[in-house]
């Protein structure tokens, strides 16, 4: 949603973070504290939630049983589920791609 930012002071896109519930400015990356709650609870309704950037590649996960967001592991030598942070059984081959993508970001 558009919305004026406190701290650029401008109208800015302006979306929900999911972990924290709280707005951030996509220009700033900082939270807008200028919102009413009545603003914030009309954004989370419509889902305009700020997306990951990270959570492009989805596996299953043998932990969870269920497909989630993969993410490089610190050491870059596996990849691990975002949700409960295990190992996923990922090919030679993706995690090669991924480690290339993690090169360019
Ligand atoms: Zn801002
Ligand atoms: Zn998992």
């Amino acid at each position: 949603m558009l919305l004026h930012c406190n701290h650029c002071n401008t109208t800015a896109e302006v979306k929900i973070d999911r972990k924290t519930e709280t707005p951030i400015c996509l220009t700033c990356n900082k939270e807008v504290t200028n919102l009413s709650s009545f603003i914030v609870n009309t954004m989370k309704s419509q889902k305009d939630f700020l997306e990951k950037k990270k959570e492009a590649f989805a596996f299953h996960c043998d932990t969870c049983k269920e497909v989630h967001g993969g993410n490089l592991s610190a050491n870059k030598q596996y990849v691990a589920c975002t949700i409960c942070g295990k190992k996923m059984n990922v090919s030679a081959h993706m995690l090669s791609t991924m480690k290339m993508m993690d090169k360019k970001s």
